[in-house]
């Protein structure tokens, strides 16, 4: 690498740039090198903020040529921080916001730099939603990339799978598009690759009439936890693909709308959100009502981002994040004791235990039509600790760790990309399984000098 970047360098990239180039020292440095995760604490030597395609190529080229560790940031919630690099360029694409619906033929155009709020802003409008994940402020680029699972997963796929086409600048600074129909390799690769293969600056989608959902949250008892697995379980396993529903260990936060008497108790519960018809809603998520009886709900009738933005304020930017996770098959008895032992130890109301079904039109794609290859997985499951203070960081550290211990035996054997920790490639590989060898042979295509590297990474093949 090289260790100085030639003043004369950098006034070049400067003025081939319409977007901002910060540098240490310059006003909002502090603030532009900060991701999600309060944890990352890196200082890269350039960002630049695009904000169109060119200023992207630019970019690329003056990375590779420099040869700089590159960093590219869609909506900057990587846990592991990939978003940011020491010492090297950092692409944040948070100034490529622009959406454009298409209302008669339902598909929408989104920039690389938009996160789900900046799209569900759009399509709501237009009576559609695309398929993303439960936080608003979550970029569209590394989750669709990854995979992208949501409460409309289990009727509409995850968001790479209603990835129609994708605008990539690639390592050696080349633009392509990839679809089905032109450079259809890449378009599989992109499609739970991750970051790998370059530069997505324009995404466009599929979106579905969704508009407003019944949705909200039901608590249980601790206690209880066991059963409300299993009855979570069972009920999962025959629901309609309109039910879609997460399972979560969680601390109550301490104000409205829970009320006082719950308020910093540890309790187990669902998240869920129902499409179809509103005169059928109670009766389709009846049992989830039942069980228990449940200790609170919170459900109605909502719009869609309403429910998409409903939890934002516990993942606050600047928390300290870390997480692990894994792809169960199934909630057999050995993961359900698993959880019922770590499940309880949630250290904060900003932590999250969530057990995402996996299914439906998931299934409905074969294992290697995408890159994403756990299609017969049924959940995936997230163990994140989120907390304020670093000093509390070795405690929540190893009750990650313990916990996922005890549920990796009982796992799939690989997890999504888009929840685990920086864990190395053989945990990459196990995590595209049959995939990962093509998934090589792409980015030795695509990227043959891992110029793109901050991410889960795949190696070119040899
Ligand atoms: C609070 C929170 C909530 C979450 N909720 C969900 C959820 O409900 N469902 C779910 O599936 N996941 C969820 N995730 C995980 C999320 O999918 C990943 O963290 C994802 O990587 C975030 O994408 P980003 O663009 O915000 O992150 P970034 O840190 O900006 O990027 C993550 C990775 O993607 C690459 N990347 C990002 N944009 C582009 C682009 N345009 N072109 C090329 N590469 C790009 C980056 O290089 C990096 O490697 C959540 C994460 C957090 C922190």
């Amino acid at each position: 690498m090289t260790t100085v970047v030639k003043q004369l360098s950098v006034e070049t990239l400067r003025s081939s740039l319409r977007g901002e180039l910060i540098l240490p020292g310059d006003e909002g440095y502090e603030s532009a090198r900060k991701v999600h995760n309060g944890m990352i604490d890196r200082h890269p030597r350039l960002i630049v903020r695009p904000v169109n395609v060119r200023d992207v190529i630019s970019a690329v080229n003056f990375a590779r040529e420099n040869e700089l560790t590159l960093a590219v940031r869609g909506g900057s919630h990587s846990v592991p921080g990939f978003g940011v690099c020491d010492d090297g360029l950092v692409i944040d694409l948070s100034h490529m916001k622009g959406v454009r619906v298409d209302p008669k033929n339902r598909t929408v155009r989104a920039e690389g730099g938009c996160t789900w709020g900046d799209v569900d802003h759009v399509t709501h409008a237009f009576g559609l939603a695309v398929p993303g994940g439960i936080i608003s402020t979550t970029g569209i680029g590394g989750l669709t990339l990854g995979g992208g699972i949501g409460y409309l997963a289990r009727k509409y796929g995850l968001s790479c799978d209603n990835l129609i086409s994708a605008d990539v600048v690639t390592a050696d600074g080349r633009f392509l598009t990839a679809s089905a129909e032109e450079n259809a390799d890449l378009f599989w690769a992109l499609r739970g690759g991750s970051g790998n293969f370059g530069v997505v600056t324009s995404f466009e989608f599929r979106a579905h009439p969704v508009s407003t959902v019944f949705a909200g949250a039901i608590l249980y008892p601790l206690e209880q936890s066991r059963d409300a697995l299993r009855m979570y379980r069972d009920f999962m396993a025959q629901a309609p693909e309109d039910v879609n529903a997460f399972f979560a260990y969680l601390i109550v936060p301490p104000g409205p709308p829970f009320p006082e008497h719950l308020h910093n108790k540890t309790v187990c519960g669902v998240v869920t959100c129902y499409l179809g018809p509103m005169d059928k809603a109670e009766g389709a998520i009846r049992p989830l009502r039942e069980f228990g009886p449940p200790l609170f709900e919170l459900l109605g009738p909502m719009p869609f981002p309403m429910l998409q933005s409903m939890f934002d304020a516990l993942l606050a930017p600047g928390l300290q994040q870390y997480w692990k996770a894994d792809f169960l098959n199934d909630l057999n008895d050995g993961a359900i004791d698993a959880n019922v032992k770590y499940g309880p130890g949630v250290p904060t109301f900003n932590t999250a235990v969530h057990i995402y079904p996996v299914s439906g039109a998931v299934h409905r794609v074969g294992k290697t039509e995408t890159a994403f290859s756990y299609r017969d997985a049924n959940f995936a499951e997230v163990m994140a600790a989120v907390y304020p203070d670093p000093a509390d960081t070795p405690k929540n550290k190893a009750w990650v760790q313990d916990f996922f211990s005890a549920l990796h035996p009982y796992s799939a054997g690989g997890a999504y990309v888009n929840f685990m920790d920086d864990e190395g490639e053989d945990r990459v590989a196990a995590s595209y399984r049959d995939n990962y060898a093509m998934l090589a042979q792409m980015k030795r295509k695509y990227d043959p000098t891992n110029l793109f590297h901050m991410n889960q990474n795949i190696k070119p093949a040899r």
